[in-house]
């Protein structure tokens, strides 16, 4: 006799769990508060969603700055080599591109939701669109279905909640998995945003629309000056602080606390050439041509918007030559060429975050089936769940592979009860 189990939001992780499930033999029924399925999955990516990564295990775990371990029966089960076959074998073609990050051939991230729709549409899978679950229902320690809007139940052998975080909340994501497990006995950690960018004191303001490449940016505490973070990459200003690559990872790698206590930034805009070398070219530049304008020195030295910015922190008239620049000027200019100081007050929020951190706790979670230590027939798959990654295809691999899992795991439950 088939089962019913229920999946709680057809995202990336809800849909992936509902098509396992139905593979495994089990009949899935997805309910969807959207009118459609996937709404955040159209926008990943800019639009073509990055949707997994080539890497190999070692490095997806290194990608992974929370409970990468708790992921690895789940990526056993369904890799993303897995996710790359399921793709193709359902007519989406893939590709391959820098940092190993796999994309539809396309560019099209509604072709990715396409093959989804067709694997739920051959395995019999029905959708429940505009359906929204209100509640899980759960007796003596057993879950025996969802609640609907005026308490209308819907049974089930199998429940699978697959709702998201908080971050993007317009796509669907609004928490309500947190709300419901919690009310089941689970713990969630403290949540926060997540590959997000920073709030920033007025300089970057004034630079807003500058892109930043190969440069390194350096952050640490303000309050006793410990370093917390330093790469090499991206970044861009913006109208209300810093953002871009560099900035997201920061996000993701920078304990919660500090970011409470207020962080100092720095760049470094020079980062092949020591302050050696600059001062000896500002010399050079100075004995060739003195009667040279020093915002001329700077127009070569740096990207326009920032010329005003840098003879204002030095109180240099812009009418000065290299020849008044003075030794202490001068130093000062090296300095900010390699340590350009910036204060961040804090990351932006979950409108502007694409992932969250925090979740359902992962040791009340079983690793080798996604099922809940507390309520039995309850899966957990995706996003609500204390795992969260850098950028790069590997957040949807983690929704992809906990789904997977899940929805294998929770037909399996069925068959067994
Ligand atoms: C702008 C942006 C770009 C991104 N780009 C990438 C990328 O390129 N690569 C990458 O790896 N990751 C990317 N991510 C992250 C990725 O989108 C998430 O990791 C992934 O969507 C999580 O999948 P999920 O299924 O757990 O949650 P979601 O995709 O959020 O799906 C949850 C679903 O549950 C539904 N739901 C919620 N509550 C209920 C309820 N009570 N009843 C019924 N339905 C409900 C929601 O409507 C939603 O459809 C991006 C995120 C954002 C915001």
């Amino acid at each position: 006799m088939k089962k019913d189990i229920i999946i709680i939001g057809g995202g990336a992780a809800g849909m992936m769990a509902a098509y396992s499930a139905a593979l495994a033999g089990g009949t899935a029924v997805v309910f969807e508060k959207n009118e459609k399925l996937g709404k955040k999955l159209y926008i990943t990516g800019k639009g073509r969603c990055n949707f997994t990564n080539a890497a190999d295990m070692q490095e997806f775990m290194e990608n992974i700055p929370r409970n990468p371990r708790f992921l690895y029966s789940a990526f056993a089960a369904f890799s993303n080599n897995d996710m790359i076959s399921f793709l193709e074998e359902n007519g989406t073609k893939t590709k391959i591109e820098r940092g190993k990050r796999a994309f539809p051939l396309s560019d099209k991230s509604s072709d990715v939701i396409k093959a989804l729709n067709r694997a739920l549409q051959k395995r019999g899978v029905s959708v429940r669109l505009n359906e929204e679950v209100k509640d899980l229902w759960i007796e003596e320690g057993a879950v025996k279905g969802v609640v609907k809007e005026n308490n209308e139940k819907v049974s089930a052998d199998a429940v699978i909640i697959a709702t998201g975080g908080l971050s993007y909340p317009l796509t669907g994501s609004t928490g309500d998995g947190y709300t419901f497990s919690k009310k089941a006995g689970h713990s969630v950690t403290p949540l926060s945003t997540s590959l997000v960018p920073f709030d920033c004191d007025g300089i970057c303001k004034e630079m807003q629309g500058l892109s930043l490449k190969n440069v390194r940016l350096s952050l640490c505490s303000s309050v006793n000056k410990k370093p917390l973070f330093s790469g090499v990459g991206e970044m861009s200003f913006t109208h209300f602080g810093v953002s871009g690559p560099l900035v997201l990872s920061a996000s993701s790698l920078i304990k919660d606390d500090f970011f409470k206590e207020g962080l100092f930034g720095k760049i470094d805009l020079k980062i092949a050439l020591s302050e050696e070398d600059l001062k000896e070219r500002i010399i050079r530049e100075t004995k060739s041509s003195p009667k040279r304008s020093i915002k001329a020195l700077l127009e070569d030295l740096l990207p326009r918007s920032m010329v005003l910015v840098f003879l204002n922190l030095l109180s240099i008239p812009k009418e000065r030559i290299l020849s008044e620049l003075t030794k202490e000027e001068r130093d000062e200019l090296i300095r900010l060429l390699k340590a350009f100081p910036f204060k961040v007050y804090g990351k932006r929020g979950y409108n502007e975050a694409v992932i969250t951190r925090g979740g359902i706790k992962v040791n009340e979670i079983d690793p080798k089936t996604m099922g809940s230590k507390i309520v039995r027939g309850l899966f957990l798959a995706g996003e609500v769940i204390d795992c969260d990654a850098l950028t790069g295809g590997f957040n949807l691999q983690i929704a992809w592979s906990t789904g997977f899992l899940a929805g294998k795991s929770a037909a399996l439950f069925c068959n067994d009860i």
